[in-house]
This record gives C-alpha cells, structure tokens and sequence, in this order.
C-alpha cells in the first residue's frame, strides 16, 4: 500500500504541495517494525501528520522559521498511538504558522495547492493534511482545530474531518496554539475511516491534564444507515448570516435527505455566531501569546545570530522567526491580557464564551445534532483574502463549537457552479462523537 501512496505522491505533489516532509527512509523502517504489527487496526497504512504534532527525530516546524530546525525528541501520544496501531506515517503536512489562519497561505515555506482546482487555498490551517488526502497521497492525515483548522480545510478540500469533544483526543506532543480551543482529529476519505481512526486515537492520557477519563467507545458501532427519531435543530441565526446561496442550498438539499430518511427537524434560535466569532479573536490570540513566549531563542528552534546582548537576541529572534499573522495575533493576546483592558476584553470574551457554551447546551437538551454550513463559501482562490479580518470570516461556522468544546464533522455534501466541493457540518453535544457519525453515515 505505502508504495502506491509514495507513487502517487511522487506524481502529484510536486502540484499539491501537501507535505512539509515526505518521512520515506523512515516509513521504511517503520514498515520493517511493522511486520509484526500485521493484526493491528491500521497496519501498513499510510498516514499524514500536520506538521505541528511531535514526531521522534523527524522535523516538526509548525509552519514557522522559528521551528524550521527542529527535531523533537519524542512523539506525541496520538503519533505514539497511530505507530502502536501498524501505521506508517507517510509524512509531515503543511499549514498556516502555529496554525493561525485559513488557507495555509501563512505557512512560512509555501503554499499549498487544493486539488480541485490547483488555483484554489485548500483552506487551513490544516491545509496540507486536507490536500494530502483529497489528493491520495495518503489513506488519512491528522489534523489540529483549534477555530475550524480540521473542518474548513476538510471542507474545501471535499473530504471528511472531525472535530473531537474537547479532551477527547491527547493532545501531550501538539504544539500549543490557544490550549483552552485546540483539539487533534481525524481527516479522512470517508465517515467509517473517521470512526476507526478516533477509535485509534481517543482516550484518556495522563500526560494531559486536560484529557478527559472514561471508558472509551467503539466509534464503528454507530456505522448504521438509521437517524429515525433523530431531533436536528437548523440554527435560524445562522442561516441568516452573509453567506453563498449555493452552499445554503446544498446544505438543505442535503437536510432534506436526513428527513426522508425518518429524522425530525426543527428550526431553533441560537446566539448570532458573530458574538463567539469576536469572542474567539481576543480568546485564542491571549492564549497565543502566552504559549509562544517559549519561542525566546533560548530554548527551542531559531536563535538570532545578530545580537549585543540577551534582550536584542530575545527581540531579534521573533522579528525573524515569526510571520506576520503570528506577529499580529502576540500583539492583540499580549495587549487583551494587559493590566487596564484585561476586564474589558479578556473578561468579557471569557463570559460571551460561557454564554455560547450554555447556548449549546440549552438546544442539546432538546435536539440529538445541529447542522450548519462548515464555511460560508467554497475554497478562495489563493492570494484572494488580503484583509485579516475577511480571511477571519471564513471560520464564522467552526468558531462557536470550539468556544463551546462540543464536537462536529464537516462532511461533503455537494459541488458549486465552479466544480468546488461544499461541506456542511453536523454539531453535536459533548461527547456526541457516535451520533454525528452516524447522521454522516446517513448521508454519505
Ligand atoms: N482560522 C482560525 C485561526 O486563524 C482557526 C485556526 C485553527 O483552528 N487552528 O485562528
């Protein structure tokens, strides 16, 4: 299998651009290991890693100048985890900076490609691992959501990606982004290949504190074509956003399919999405700058050789190291977080996000799904978005699930007039994982 992927991969990714680092001596050695993994779930498969999760001695950059040299000494657990299932892991994909931004056009290297239309962003920022599979350089690939990095992407790219609960998946070994939102999931072809990788990757890890213990489900029992009785809400505020015609229309077309098939739904009425949108933007830029304080050319990656002394080597290091986005988000969390504005906006944020979490939970205890757009367009075209804050309106859809901490799927549900894929996203409650794979199954 991994030499029709590594063929395949030598045919198209010189178009695509996926992959940050094709890991080919070592899936040679893993391939050799995993001769006697043959009974495992995953042997022999190939599969992609954003390049912002740990991988033993192989480079893990996170898009960035800063971590272009560096090699972790350890793995993350869901590599540890996908290595003790027999997969190969084929590679280490692209995407935007420490994961800030949606298209992948703020990796500090290059851009990636969609596969569907090579003038296309495959979105982001999980970009390279969503190109990876639509494109077949890989069985699957991993991604990180951290405001809709693993679903918009899977969107644009006309593939399957999930969102976990939070907690669900480890996420010891990820680069940290905004800790409180991100989240490891799976991007794959299709919605059973979803199920069987959470069932490789979920679970409780001690090595984070935030890992959420319990008994761990088989995500394949829900692999069942039945969604009767079934209550969907379709949130009435967000379907009066700005937003393109054709995706409304497919994602309805595809509504309509779940109630043929015996699901009852309803609309309901929500919080507008803008509020957690606006939320997300002064929570997860805090955070940022709090995680990339590490980045101090002492103790990871880059080290400015143009420096007097330690405070102009601190100073000269992030100027080169970081891109601007990264640059951009630093300033906002640093400046939220100040002393003076911290109760104006970090505080404020803080209490719109309990707002949105309570929201959620108000329609949950009432409704098994919610069904949203996963973005308000298809892909853009790349070097099409500018202004930060229209590239920031593409994530209008995924933000509020990750404010709240719920799960969600993007699953593909149609094309537009340009032959672009659209994808619709089914919400469910904290550890509704099972049910939304199952509506998806219904509708694939
Ligand atoms: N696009 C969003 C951002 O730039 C979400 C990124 C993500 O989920 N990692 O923050």
């Amino acid at each position: 299998i991994k030499e029709a992927y590594k063929d395949r991969i030598n045919q198209v990714e010189n178009k695509v651009k996926s992959y940050i680092t094709v890991t080919d001596k070592l899936a040679d050695e893993q391939l050799k290991e995993y001769e006697n993994k043959k009974e495992e779930i995953l042997a022999g498969i190939p599969i992609a890693v954003k390049d912002n999760m740990s991988t033993d001695g192989i480079k893990t950059s996170c898009g960035s100048k800063m971590l272009e040299n560096y090699n972790p000494p350890y793995d993350a657990t869901v590599v540890e985890k996908l290595n003790e299932a027999g997969a190969v892991i084929m590679g280490k994909t692209n995407m935007d900076e420490f994961a800030m931004g949606s298209s992948t056009e703020n990796s500090a290297f290059f851009n990636t490609h969609n596969p569907w239309n090579l003038n296309h962003a495959p979105g982001g920022s999980s970009g390279g691992s969503a190109a990876a599979v639509a494109a077949g350089e890989c069985a699957a690939a991993l991604g990180s959501d951290t405001g809709g990095s693993i679903r918009q992407p899977a969107s644009y790219c006309g593939v399957v990606g999930l969102k976990p609960t939070y907690g669900m998946v480890s996420r010891y070994g990820l680069v940290a982004f905004a800790s409180s939102l991100d989240q490891i999931g799976p991007i794959t072809k299709d919605v059973e290949d979803s199920a069987i990788l959470m069932n490789v990757i979920a679970g409780h890890d001690p090595k984070d504190s935030t890992s959420i213990k319990g008994k761990k489900e088989d995500y394949t029992d829900y692999l069942k074509e039945d969604v009767s009785g079934m209550k969907i809400g379709i949130p009435e505020e967000y379907f009066n956003l700005d937003f393109d015609q054709e995706v409304k229309d497919s994602v309805m077309a595809a509504v309509d399919k779940l109630k043929e098939a015996g699901a009852e739904v309803e609309t309901v009425h929500m919080t507008d999405a803008s509020y957690a949108l606006a939320a997300y933007y002064v929570i997860a830029p805090a955070e940022a700058s709090s995680n990339l304080a590490r980045y101090d050319g002492v103790r990871y990656g880059l080290r400015s050789e143009q420096a007097a002394d330690v405070s102009e080597m601190f100073t000269n290091t992030r100027h080169e190291g970081f891109g601007d986005e990264v640059k951009r988000r630093i300033m906002i969390g640093t400046y939220a977080l100040s002393s003076g504005y911290y109760d104006a906006y970090y505080l404020k944020a803080q209490k719109v996000r309990t707002l949105i979490k309570n929201d959620f939970d108000r329609i949950f205890n009432d409704y098994d799904l919610i069904i949203t757009p996963t973005a308000p367009t298809t892909a853009m075209e790349l070097n099409s978005k500018k202004d930060p804050l229209e590239m920031y309106y593409s994530d209008i859809f995924t933000v509020p699930i990750n404010i709240a901490g719920v799960p969600a799927m993007s699953i593909p549900c149609g094309f537009d007039s340009n032959q672009m894929p659209i994808g619709l996203q089914l919400i469910g409650p904290h550890f509704g994982e099972g049910k939304i794979i199952q509506a998806a199954y219904t509708l694939e």
